[in-house]
């Protein structure tokens, strides 16, 4: 499933095509995707230009002119590409964006969780995105603002910061990997940590995701003109994925629980 850095990734590789290009036409093979691709799309974005490339949370935001968003989620299975105009399109290749340079933005989403929409004004306005925490890569996610986040919660400090009301895209993989890097056990309390410690988490979860982002960037030159299909890359994982495996710090043994219906991985004895 792309996460966070996956995102991001897919939006830095397409944005150099994309971005002050005008769309000529869009092609929509499959209307239904997790929910209605609405028509609007396909009748208003030709002969507009997309002014940037922008992403919130694990949406994508291709703002055009005449102040119109065309939003993209690449849900659990969901890829974008840049090709030649010419490439036919394969099985589940749902949408195609194409430009006046002659490329094609396509978009590929076998199990259709993902969604396409066509909005107007403030993207960041719109009920999907309105409500989500700030992004933690950006100004607002402080050492501050995490500890009042956390102040009087018994929720498990690992089932918080997975919480997009409280901070967007730390995903399970992500969560773990931050948690082992700070030395939290997951399951602790939120409110019952020192503001050191949370500040120290703070830190772990931008180390862990611009490291994953900064992977992904060696990945960025696949997005054009590729033939084949690109798989999600791996990030490098100290905890994550390694139950019985030795702690990469203290050589104990990495564990895995099942919390809040995700698999988690921590060192009991690092992580407390
Ligand atoms: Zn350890």
């Amino acid at each position: 499933m792309p996460e966070l850095p996956e995102v991001e990734t897919t939006r830095r590789g397409v944005a150099p095509w994309i971005e002050g290009v005008r769309v000529t036409a869009v092609e929509l093979r499959q209307p239904m995707l997790r929910w209605p691709v609405p028509r609007s799309l396909a009748l208003e974005l030709p002969g507009r230009r997309v002014l940037s490339a922008g992403r919130r949370a694990k949406y994508l935001l291709f703002r055009a002119e005449g102040d119109r968003t065309f939003m993209l989620h690449l849900g659990m299975s969901g890829s974008l590409r840049v090709l030649r105009a010419a490439a036919p399109p394969a099985l589940h290749d749902h949408l195609d964006i194409a430009l006046e340079t002659g490329c094609v933005l396509r978009f590929h989403d076998p199990r259709r969780f993902g969604s396409a929409d066509w909005i107007a004004g403030d993207p960041l306005l719109h009920p999907l995105l309105r409500e989500l925490g700030p992004e933690p890569l950006g100004p607002e996610f402080t050492p501050d603002y995490l500890a009042a986040a956390c102040r009087g919660r018994k929720v498990a400090i690992k089932q918080l910061i997975m919480n997009g009301h409280v901070v967007v895209g730390v995903g399970n993989i992500y969560a773990s990997e931050a948690l082992f890097r700070a030395g939290i056990h997951p399951a602790r309390a939120a409110g019952r940590i020192s503001e050191t410690r949370l500040a120290a988490l703070v830190s772990a979860i931008r180390e862990v995701l611009e490291a994953a982002i900064r992977q992904g960037g060696t990945t960025l030159r696949d997005f054009a003109w590729g033939e084949g299909r690109r798989g999600y890359f791996r990030p490098e994982l100290a905890a994550y994925d390694r139950a019985g495996e030795p702690c990469l710090r203290c050589g104990g043994v990495i564990r895995a629980v099942v919390q809040g219906q995700r698999s988690t991985y921590y060192c009991p004895g690092c992580q407390h």
